[in-house]
């Protein structure tokens, strides 16, 4: 019950989220930015599945997510929690999956319909065999496991929602089929993370939700922010962007817009902060340093 421990605590639980590396160079980067962010304590780090509409995942993708869950064990004393999708996979697939995950020492899973081949615009379509919507993935994992499970949640809305009172609906659905936490997708503004708490808690839907930071950088550019978040980026922040004049000087506007979103999250009383590092750690790293904040060790 780690990751559950730790989101339910008084202090802020802490979170990285990885993707799994494609090459040796990948494996190489992972584990040294996973060792790296150590320092920091975090309660858990995540690994995705599939993100981005990488394309049906078949045994490959799923292999990758499986390893890379497997490698973290000896890199970080961090809970693993494993994204699990739905894409290309058949219902039997699916129990491999979670079999699989749990047996390289998965803890939680982040359960998920996963984005279409296209990617996160895409149409979405179905696998003969397979499931529809993240909440019936939400009840065979808990058939299958007693491991915590944790859900997505949409700041901006879902973009094929048709209404944010309708996403609501759907969390409080995965809340009524087990899931004990939720991770919103990037947001850049407290004020949208608030909005989706209360029209959750409104639904229904009580169960922690951590807001998700991506802050902006040389990594991280302005349209994959936009294509993650499902929203435009505020205008304030977008002048920031194009004042700056450097790669450093662009790093340092993510990281200070960063601290002050984070701040308010914290003081409006957010359950933590999960970080997607896009597998590099520098600018979450010295977001954390700024504001003091550590994870299981502060316990
Ligand atoms: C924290 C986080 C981590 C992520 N990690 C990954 C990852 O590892 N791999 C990856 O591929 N993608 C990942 N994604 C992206 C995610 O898979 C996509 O955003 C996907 O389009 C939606 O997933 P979902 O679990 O919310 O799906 P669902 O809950 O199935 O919702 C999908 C759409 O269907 C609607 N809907 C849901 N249930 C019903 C219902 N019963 N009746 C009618 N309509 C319904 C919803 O409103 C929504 O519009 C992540 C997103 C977040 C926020």
């Amino acid at each position: 019950m780690h990751v559950l421990e730790a989101i339910r605590r008084q202090t802020p639980s802490l979170s990285f989220e990885f993707f799994p590396p494609r090459d040796p160079a990948g494996v190489a980067r992972l584990t040294s930015q996973a060792r790296r962010l150590e320092r920091l304590s975090p309660d858990f780090v995540s690994v995705t599945y599939g993100a981005g509409g990488s394309g049906p995942l078949g045994r490959l993708g799923r292999d990758g997510s499986v390893s890379a869950t497997g490698m973290l064990r000896q890199v970080t004393q961090a809970a693993r929690v494993a994204h699990l999708t739905l894409v290309g996979q058949r219902r039997e697939d699916l129990v491999e999956a979670v079999q699989a995950l749990l047996a390289v020492g998965a803890e939680a899973f982040m359960v998920l319909r996963g984005d279409p081949p296209g990617g996160p615009g895409g149409d979405w379509v179905s696998t003969p065999g397979g499931l529809t919507y993240a909440v019936e993935l939400v009840e065979l994992v808990r058939q299958l496991s007693s491991a915590p499970v944790g859900v997505a949640a949409f700041p901006y809305g879902h973009p094929t929602a048709p209404s944010l009172r309708h996403d609501a609906a759907v969390l409080a659905g995965k809340q009524e089929a087990g899931a004990d936490f939720a991770i919103s997708q990037v947001v850049f503004d407290a004020a949208a993370y608030f909005g989706l708490r209360d029209r959750s808690e409104l639904a229904g839907a009580t169960l922690p939700i951590i807001p998700g930071i991506m802050p902006v950088s040389q990594v991280t550019r302005v349209d994959r922010l936009e294509l993650y978040s499902g929203a435009p980026v505020p205008a304030p922040l977008l002048g920031l962007i194009e004042r700056a004049s450097s790669g450093e000087e662009l790093d340092q506007v993510g990281i200070a817009w960063s601290v002050k979103l984070v701040q308010e999250l914290l003081r409006g009383g957010a359950p933590g902060v999960h970080f997607y590092t896009l597998n590099s750690c520098p600018a979450a790293e010295a977001i954390c340093r700024e504001l003091g904040l550590t994870g299981r060790k502060s316990r």
